[in-house]
Parts: C-alpha cells; structure tokens; sequence
C-alpha cells in the first residue's frame, strides 16, 4: 500500500489492518499510538496519554530520550553490526561500564530477556557438572510458582500458567517449582543435584508479588550453605524501577547473577545481559554459545547511553521519591473495588476484589481518561510510569484514576 494512505487512516483502519494479518497472540487495547516523548505518548487522532505501562519497563528512561536517540543515530551511521567473529570497538567499553555500574565481574550480552534466561540455565547447568561436580545430565533449578521468566519452551516449561503452556508439550526437564515467598520451601526442595535458584525480587507480571521481608536474605544464606547459584531476574525490576538500582538492593544482597534487559535500551533496541561472577560465566569457553547480534556495537552505544542518562539525570532517586507518594495516595482513594495497593518504587499493583468484574474494563476507562496501563492477572492494575515522571503529572494521574476507582 503506497504511504500515503497510510497517513489517511484512522484508528480503526489500523486496528482492522492488524486483526487482519497480524497472529492473535495479544489482545491489546484499542489505542493506536504514533509519537512518544517521556511519559506521555499519543495516538493517531492525536490525542495524548500518560503511559503508566513503559512496555513493560522497558522505557524507564521515557519515550524517545533524545540523548539515547542521538547515540543511536551516532552509531547507526558508522557501524551496526559485525558479529562476534570480530571484535568491535564499542563492547569493551559496554563491559567495563556496566560492570563497575552493578559490580560485577563477568557480562554476556544477549538480545531479549528470555535470551538471557535461557542463557543462564546453559550456564548454570554447565556450572553444575564441570564445578559442582554433578553426575552429567542430573542438573536441577529450582524456580518459583506464580513465575515470569519469558516464553520460549524451556521457559515455560517451568511456568505454572496454564495459557502459556496448553498446546506446547513436550517441555524441557530438570526444573522444581516452589512456592514463591517461601525459604523454608527452597530450603526443603534443594538436594546434592541442585544448581540454582531463580528467583524474581517481586513478581511483576505475576501481579506485582512482593514477598515478605527478609525473604531474599535467606535466600542467600540457604544458596551459600549449599552451594547453590542465586540467580535474580531483573529483567523487569531492575535498572531503577524499585527505587534501587537493582531491587535485591532492598535486602542488601547481592545475587551470584543478575539478568536485565527491558529498559538497558531506554527502549531503542533489544538487549539483554547476564551479570554474574567469574565462577558461573567462567563456564563458557569459544563455541559453547552465541548470538549473531548479541554485543553488536549499536546495541552497545545504545546501552551505555541509556545506562548514562539513568543515572546522571538521577531516575532511580527521582522513583525512589514519587513512587512511595504515588503508591500512598492510590491507598488512600476511596474505592469499593480495591482489594490492596502493593509494590517498591514506580512498581505498583492495585488489586481488585474478583466482584469488580476484572481489571481489564478499568483499563478501557482509563484510556478514555488518557491513562495507559494493562490489567496483569486478571484483577491487578499494574501503574509502572518511566522513571522521569514528576509529582505534578502523578497528581494528575491520580484525579482520572479515582475517578474511575470511586465510580
Ligand atoms: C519481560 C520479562 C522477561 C522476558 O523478556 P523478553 O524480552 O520479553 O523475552 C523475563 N523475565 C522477566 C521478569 C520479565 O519481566
């Protein structure tokens, strides 16, 4: 179809283009956005929206943050890509940054966040058999029920979500879900063919799951009396989205490995990292694993700009600040359908009681309020804005929000 027409269309012409040739794998809400500019994001009528969702934190940064546009633009014009057959001059630089930024001693760049899951597992296992000395084949994970890691089939093979299994059998061996929250369960579920835990901080598409207090101290120390590697996913809580840099941070711990991806591109590209020790990425020996695009310079140049503007214009503080006045003042609207308020930083989760019919037609009313967010769960509105986000445009935020919460 020429340009033009496309230009021409409506809302409705896209969404009728999309049903039509696009897979049903996602039921989106019927907003068509065109531009985005920091928090706010506006659709192809024009209308602008305050985007409570960030792609799921992938733009902690804000839409379109010209500093990370403008490397990218900078490196697109001199050089994308040239596999790992040759070395680059942008990745040396992403390595030290990043691993003086989250202290860690050993980085593999991957593409997307199940990339890196399904990195760790290969590195975890291999560490199992060459440094724990477990009989080959015998490795086990353990993982925790309610969990989201990604949706390749290894991954869901240990989900506990019925839909993201139904139909995809057979599924990938040597996982053990346990209770999430629970470090009596872990404790109970290790033996001697045990490699790791993976863990997420707080469930985030499991409905925004914080779990008790001192729940990831003990973690650790059961993963140090038995050897074991404690692996966070941070896929989605990290790189400020809590308050922290990471929100192991919260406990004061530090795991053995770390995954991020989502906002490490501020939304301009997809990369992923695994984060870790020498001991666990140590494994890896030429030809053992890889990525035509893993570590390519512009996803680097990006990387290094997003993870820039993160800290020197002071995101984490600025969510460190107004997500504990946004969290407080949604518990105090009064609403007959709030069940509870929960969540760390600008990740926030408002559960509805079952009554309320679902979170997802609260979601349509906000999006005629100009407010976009997505039920996860069925009963949970998650509020996860970028991390840019002032008190002014929370205030704001919050009328349209009891509006449709009071009535
Ligand atoms: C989004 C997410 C993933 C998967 O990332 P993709 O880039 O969608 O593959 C893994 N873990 C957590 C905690 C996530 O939120």
């Amino acid at each position: 179809m020429p340009e033009t027409h496309a230009l021409l269309m409506n809302s409705a012409g896209y969404i009728a283009l999309e049903d039509e040739y696009g897979a049903k794998n996602y039921h989106p809400l019927d907003v068509v956005l065109t531009r985005g500019q920091g928090i706010w994001v506006w659709d192809v009528e024009g209308k602008r929206y305050l985007d409570c969702l960030s792609a799921y934190s992938a733009v902690n940064q804000g839409h379109c943050h010209p500093r990370i546009v403008q490397a990218m633009i900078e490196q697109a014009q001199r050089l994308s890509i040239v596999s790992r057959a040759f070395r680059n001059d942008q990745l040396g630089g992403f390595y030290k940054e990043i691993c003086e930024l989250t202290k860690s001693h050993m980085v593999l760049p991957m593409n997307s966040g199940a990339e890196a899951v399904e990195s760790v597992i290969k590195a975890v296992r291999k560490w199992g058999y060459t440094v724990k000395g477990i009989p080959h084949g015998m490795a086990e994970i353990i993982v925790c029920q309610n969990n989201f890691h990604g949706r390749t089939i290894t991954i869901i093979s240990f989900s506990t979500e019925k839909q993201y299994r139904d139909g995809y059998e057979p599924f990938t061996p040597g996982f053990k879900v346990i209770p999430f929250g629970d470090a009596d369960a872990l404790e109970s579920a290790i033996t001697p063919n045990t490699v790791a835990f993976l863990v997420e901080p707080i469930q985030g598409e499991g409905g925004v799951i914080v779990p008790p207090d001192g729940y990831l101290r003990k973690v650790r120390e059961i993963c140090d009396k038995y050897n074991i590697v404690l692996v966070t996913d941070e896929i989605q809580t990290g790189l400020g989205r809590t308050g922290r840099l990471f929100a192991e941070e919260h406990e004061g711990i530090e795991a053995d490995v770390t995954l991020i991806g989502k906002a490490l591109s501020g939304g301009l590209y997809p990369i992923s990292a695994v984060l870790s020790n020498k001991e666990v990425l140590g494994v890896f020996h030429p030809g053992d694993h890889g990525s035509t695009y893993g570590g390519n310079p512009l996803a680097c140049a990006v990387a290094r700009a997003a993870l820039k503007v993160l800290i020197e214009e002071k995101m984490i503080e600025n969510a460190a600040t107004v997500g504990p006045y946004f969290m407080e003042q949604l518990r105090g609207i009064k609403s007959q359908y709030v069940k509870e308020v929960r969540g760390k930083g600008l990740l926030i989760g408002v559960e509805l009681h079952k009554e309320a019919g679902g979170a997802r037609h609260f979601c349509a009313k906000l999006k005629d309020k100009g407010i976009l967010c997505k039920e996860t769960h069925e009963h949970v509105i998650r509020f996860a804005p970028p991390l840019v986000i002032r008190k002014e445009d929370i205030d704001w935020a919050l009328e349209q929000i009891s509006d449709v919460l009071a009535h």
